[in-house]
């Protein structure tokens, strides 16, 4: 069931929990998290990032909204990090219920004008918006990208930005970064700034980069207000150790993508199910209903 990304994120606000938003670009990824949605009963959002978009090809767009018609657990396709109007606007010609601008980069009054601008032309076609203030970090393995350094965001300047480019939910900054953190780095979120956000900001909120948070973090940050996580490393690395590991075996002559596919398949699915019941999203795709 296809719906948008505002009505996907006021009912997880409502009701304390965190949609999973997914990067499934490929099509083994695809049925792996809606198999993982189906036997939790949960919402998602199908984000496809543009690289993904651009690798993928737009034809694929046709494969997932076929998928999404077939299950009846309530699914929004998104794009993550839009990196322009042009960018946003293909989205939303090619049938997707949410997209993502992100000009978290630039100067605070070139962000708005822009945000302001794609809020105008999403909602003049019921598609929601999500924009990001501040500066999620960056690890160096991610498509998604980000900053050196964590740039925290402003609780005033989160209330002026939502006021003044109304959009549908905001992406924050409080200590996550893309991808996998080295080994040596300590992670922890920043809940004061969480606390005063959602004291100013009434919109969902969104956590980008929270692979390798530890989980009673992330449980905490979903109770105070996160209605959406983004997760795309975690999902991947079991995919690609498991592909890995099948093509080193030894002797192994495997060349049949459905031979080989399957098993890593099961490993992202199971990892799919552990961030939904983490995020508490299990058995909450009949709020939707
Ligand atoms: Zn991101």
């Amino acid at each position: 069931m296809l719906i948008t990304g505002k009505v996907m994120l006021d009912i997880a606000k409502q009701n304390k929990f965190a949609v999973p938003a997914f990067n499934a670009g490929s099509g083994q990824l695809l049925p792996a998290v809606i198999e993982a949605a189906e036997e939790t009963n949960a919402p998602f959002m199908m984000a496809i990032h543009p690289d993904e978009l651009s690798f993928l090809g737009d034809s694929y767009i046709a494969q997932v909204h076929a998928a999404i018609q077939e299950t009846k657990v309530p699914i929004a396709l998104h794009l993550d990090h839009g990196a322009s109007f042009e960018q946003v606007i293909h989205a939303i010609q090619l049938g997707f219920t949410s997209v993502m601008f992100d000009g978290s980069h630039l100067p605070f009054e070139e962000n708005i004008r822009i945000t302001k601008k794609v809020v105008e032309a999403a909602h003049a076609v019921g598609v929601s918006v999500e924009a990001e203030l501040g500066t999620i970090g960056d690890t160096g393995n991610s498509i998604e990208g980000g900053a050196t350094e964590i740039i925290f965001t402003n609780p005033k300047d989160a209330k002026e930005f939502v006021e003044r480019t109304g959009v549908d939910s905001l992406a924050i900054a409080i200590g996550t970064s893309h991808g996998i953190y080295p080994k040596d780095y300590d992670p922890h979120l920043r809940f004061d700034i969480l606390e005063e956000i959602t004291e100013l900001v009434d919109i969902p909120l969104v956590l980008h980069g929270g692979s390798s948070n530890p989980d009673d973090e992330i449980s905490k940050s979903v109770e105070m207000g996160i209605a959406k996580i983004n997760i795309s490393s975690d999902i991947k690395i079991v995919f690609s150790n498991k592909l890995r590991e099948i093509l080193n075996e030894s002797g192994s002559e495997v060349r049949e993508p459905n031979v080989m596919f399957p098993a890593c398949m099961e490993e992202t699915k199971r990892v799919a199910i552990e961030k939904i019941n983490l995020f508490k999203a299990n058995q909450k795709a009949d709020l939707y209903k």
